[in-house]
Parts: structure tokens; C-alpha cells; sequence
């Protein structure tokens, strides 16, 4: 155990999901051929005049209202000056004195709340691509513009772990509310965090280092580590941490010093005369809370109340809105208000299964793969035991190939139940035609009866029930 405590904060920035970019109309998507979505506005040419994106504020507005920051009636934009190949104009369109939001928090399941100091819009920078040594770096100002919410928390997280459980909670509400994609790999949020250490009994708190650059909960948590270890043998050697800003190199698995940290009047922030100010009003605000999606929290509580689902099935399902809505429709289609559990025991096995199977993404499942409809009515079939379970996920697969319907595909391939007697006389030719392994049976051998089992799903096709074989053959291995 360390003697030291580490407090922890974090900026988070979100790509916003909107259909154009923050201040003009380029395309906000991620990729693409270098540069082929400009304009003279996200390329800073001078004169170009900036236009904000309505969509993005009212993104921003929704992140505020779920963190429960207080609303700004008034925000504006402001300049944060500094020169960096990527950023051609010498500015970044940010917010500094008037943010959309100031206050909050934020409580991830089962850990302490953290406090949010403010929740803010601004825009992306281009993209510095580096070549091989001795050729040039390029600039890809695609990404120029593309509007970013950025969450600012208090220094309220005091572990490694904590910070992880918050950063995916946070993520995951992000992505619940349809603000970001979630797609880590593309950038869809990334991280800055600062960090320092202080005795458990001090004053204040120390000086804090930020590590920039973050890019997934796995980088954030190395980084972490490392500089926590790091500022631990400054301090057990007796010396002084620095304040510096720190860019974390995912290859090397460390934090390397970009800058001493520079102060906020370097960036000689003003607002942004080309912007604003922008009125919040009330009733666009109440628009929004009234229409705000169910956060994962929320969602998972409603799963364990109404449909009595486990642990683990709530894990997966509250996990993704595109699941979470796949379950929610299938449960109303099947109109069978005990049958929750089982559904959701079919979306977390054999429907994500299929999903990843046929590499469908869980968000174009419903429309590529299994209607919410189709889903019901496979699962219906076999809580009212119209199928075996074997033939209900025969029938599952064929539901997912086939544009005909449930019903018929049960008449078509044959894969009702097969009739009691007609099973028992199955069960009793199976027994009867194996007496040796029906004797070892007999005499306490019985793990066979798995065996007899299999023997009678391959004689029916899959079709018999494997429970009641499982009964018709004990008792034909009896009386045999
Ligand atoms: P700075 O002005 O140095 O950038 P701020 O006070 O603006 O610092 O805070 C920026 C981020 O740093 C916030 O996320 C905040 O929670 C975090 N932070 C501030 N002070 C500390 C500290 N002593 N230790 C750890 N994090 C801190
Ligand atoms: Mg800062
Ligand atoms: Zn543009």
C-alpha cells in the first residue's frame, strides 16, 4: 500500500452525432480521403464566417441535463489562441466564461458520485499524420470542425479502478443518450486526465500532472499506473512534482513530456465576435429533458422490476441501446408478461451469437438479422411449447435467413412436437435395440441416459422434447 492518495480528474471530449460539422455544413463522418470534407470554414480561411450547428447544442444541452448541470441562460464561444500545424486558423472555437453548463455529477453504479464542473461545446482540430522518418508529416483536416462535447470533472476519483468503473459508465450514458457512437477505435471519446498525490491526512491536494491523449479506458488505466508510480518516487525521494502536461505513447506503454504546463493566460482566451451569444431558452431545455432517453441506470433498474431479469442478463442488455431496444420491442410483441427472462436468456445467447456469426453490428441487428417481431415469435413458440428447445433454435436461424413467417416455417420444416405416443414407442425401439447400454444403465451407469437422450433427438430429427424423452426413456429403462 502507498502512502499517498491520488486525486483524479478528468476532461472528457465526445464526438457529437450530428449530420454536418459544428460550425459549417461538411459532413461530420469519420474517414474518408484526406481533405475531401472541407470548406473554407473548417479550413479557417479568412473571412469564412462560422454558423453553429443547432443539433450540437441541443446535444450539448442533453449531456448537461443527465449530469444535472445547471444551464447557462446565455452561452457563447469563445477563442483559445495557440498555433499548431493542425489548427491553420491559430484558433480553437471553444467555450471558457459562458459554458452550456456549470455544476453536476455524475454517479457511476455502485461508486461515489463525482462532481462535474462544467459541460462545454467546442471544435475538433484537424489531424497531424506523421510518415515514415525523413518524410514529411501531413495534415488531414477532415476532422476539422467536427463538434466535440467536453465534460470536465472535479478531482473526485481517489483509484485506478474508480476512474475505469466512472470513465465506462460515463461512456456508456453518452452513447444510451445518442450523443456519441461509442466507437473507441474511431475516436468517439477520448480522455484527458490529471492526477497528483497527497498524503490521507493533508490540507489540500498536490500538484496535479495532465496526461493527454487517451484514447481508450485500457490507455487511461496504464496511464494512470504509470504516473501515479512515477510521481510516487518523486515524492519518496524527497522531491517537488512538477506541473507539466504529459502525452501518454500507447506503444511505449508511457508518458512522455510534451510541454511545461502552460498557464491558461497563454491562450489568450476572448470571445469569439463571429459567434453569438446564444440564448438557452427554457422551453427548448424542457423540450429536451421531456424527450431525453433512458440512461443505462434507469434501464437496468426497469429490467430487474418489470421483468424480474438477472444480474448478468441485465449486464449485457442495459450494456447497449440497440439491445436493450431489440428487448424492450420483442418483450411487447410476445405478449407474455412472465416470459421476460426467457427472451432475455435468447438475446443474450443465441441472438448475439447469430449477430456476431453472420458479423452483423448489434445495431443493424433488427433490420439485417431478426425482426423484434420475428424474435417474439420464436420465443413464443417455445414457452407455449409448440417446440422443443433444439427446434426452437433451428427455427431461430431460420427466422434470421428466411422472409417467411414463424408459423410457416414451423409447418415447413416439420418442427412441432412430435406426439407423445409416437415418442414413447421411439424411446421403447431405442431401448430395446441397445440392451447392453440399457443394462449398465440399470445396473447405476447413469450418465448413459444423455446418451439415450441423444439417440432419441437424432431419431426425431431434433424435434422431440429432450426432457420428456428424458422421462419416457427412465421409465422405459426401468421396466426394461
Ligand atoms: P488547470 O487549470 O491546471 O488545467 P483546472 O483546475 O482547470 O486545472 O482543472 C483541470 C482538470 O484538472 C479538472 O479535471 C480537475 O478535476 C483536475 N484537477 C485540478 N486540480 C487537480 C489536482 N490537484 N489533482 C488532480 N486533478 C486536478
Ligand atoms: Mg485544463
Ligand atoms: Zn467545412
Amino acid at each position: 500500500m502507498s502512502r499517498y492518495v491520488p486525486d483524479i480528474g478528468f476532461e472528457v471530449h465526445a464526438q457529437l452525432v450530428t449530420r454536418t460539422k459544428l460550425f459549417c455544413s461538411c459532413p461530420n463522418e469519420v474517414g474518408g480521403e484526406p481533405n475531401t470534407r472541407v470548406c473554407p470554414v473548417c479550413l479557417g480561411l479568412p473571412g469564412a464566417l462560422p454558423v453553429l450547428n443547432a443539433s450540437a447544442l441541443d446535444l450539448a444541452i442533453l449531456t448537461a441535463l443527465a449530469v444535472g448541470g445547471g444551464m447557462a441562460d446565455v452561452t457563447r464561444f469563445a477563442r483559445k489562441n495557440y498555433f499548431y500545424p493542425d489548427l491553420p486558423k491559430g484558433y480553437q472555437i471553444t467555450q471558457y466564461a459562458r459554458p452550456v453548463a456549470t455544476g453536476g455529477r455524475f454517479e457511476p453504479p455502485g461508486g461515489p458520485p463525482v462532481r462535474i464542473r462544467r459541460v462545454h461545446l467546442e471544435e475538433d482540430a484537424g489531424k497531424t499524420v506523421h510518415g515514415p522518418p525523413g518524410s514529411p508529416s501531413l495534415v488531414d483536416m477532415n476532422r476539422s470542425g467536427v463538434p466535440l462535447v467536453e465534460i470536465v470533472t472535479e478531482p473526485d476519483i481517489h483509484s485506478v479502478e474508480a476512474a475505469g468503473d466512472f470513465l465506462k459508465a460515463l461512456s456508456r450514458a453518452l452513447v444510451f443518450l445518442g450523443v456519441a457512437t461509442g466507437r473507441m477505435h474511431e475516436g468517439s471519446i477520448r480522455f484527458d486526465t490529471n492526477v497528483s498525490l497527497r498524503t490521507p491526512d493533508a490540507d489540500g491536494r498536490g500538484t496535479q500532472t495532465e496526461i493527454k491523449n487517451l484514447n481508450s479506458f485500457r490507455a487511461v488505466s496504464r496511464a494512470l499506473v504509470f504516473e501515479i508510480e512515477r510521481q510516487t518516487d518523486v515524492l519518496e525521494r524527497g522531491g517537488r512534482v512538477r506541473h507539466a502536461t504529459l502525452a501518454w505513447d500507447e506503444a511505449q506503454d508511457r508518458a512522455v513530456a510534451m510541454r511545461s504546463k502552460e498557464e491558461e493566460s497563454d491562450y489568450r482566451y476572448f470571445p469569439d465576435p463571429d459567434l453569438g451569444p446564444f440564448q438557452l431558452a427554457p422551453e427548448r431545455v424542457e423540450r429536451l429533458r421531456s424527450h431525453m432517453p433512458e440512461l443505462p441506470a434507469r434501464a437496468a433498474e426497469r429490467l430487474r422490476t418489470a421483468h424480474c431479469l438477472t444480474d448478468e442478463q441485465i449486464e449485457v442488455i442495459a450494456a447497449d441501446p440497440h439491445v436493450l431496444s431489440l428487448f424492450d420491442r420483442a418483450a411487447r410483441a410476445l405478449d407474455r408478461p412472465d416470459a421476460g427472462a426467457v427472451l432475455a436468456n435468447w438475446v443474450v445467447g443465441p441472438v448475439i451469437a447469430l449477430a456476431h456469426e453472420r458479423g452483423v453490428g448489434l445495431e443493424e441487428l433488427p433490420e439485417a438479422l431478426l425482426t423484434p417481431g420475428k424474435l417474439a415469435a420464436v420465443v413464443r413458440a417455445r414457452y407455449d411449447g409448440v417446440v422443443s428447445e433444439p427446434a426452437a433454435r433451428v427455427l431461430l436461424k431460420a427466422a434470421a435467413e428466411s422472409s417467411e413467417s414463424v408459423d410457416e416455417l414451423i409447418e415447413r420444416l416439420g418442427l412441432t412436437g412430435v406426439d407423445d405416443d409416437d415418442l414413447r414407442r421411439t424411446v421403447e425401439r431405442i431401448v430395446e435395440s441397445h440392451p447392453e447400454e440399457a443394462a449398465r444403465w440399470r445396473a447405476g451407469e447413469r450418465k448413459l441416459l444423455k446418451h439415450f437422450v441423444g439417440l432419441v433427438m437424432r431419431e426425431t430429427g431434433g424435434r422431440a422434447d429432450p426432457r420428456r424423452a428424458a422421462e419416457l426413456l427412465e421409465s422405459a429403462l426401468e421396466a426394461g
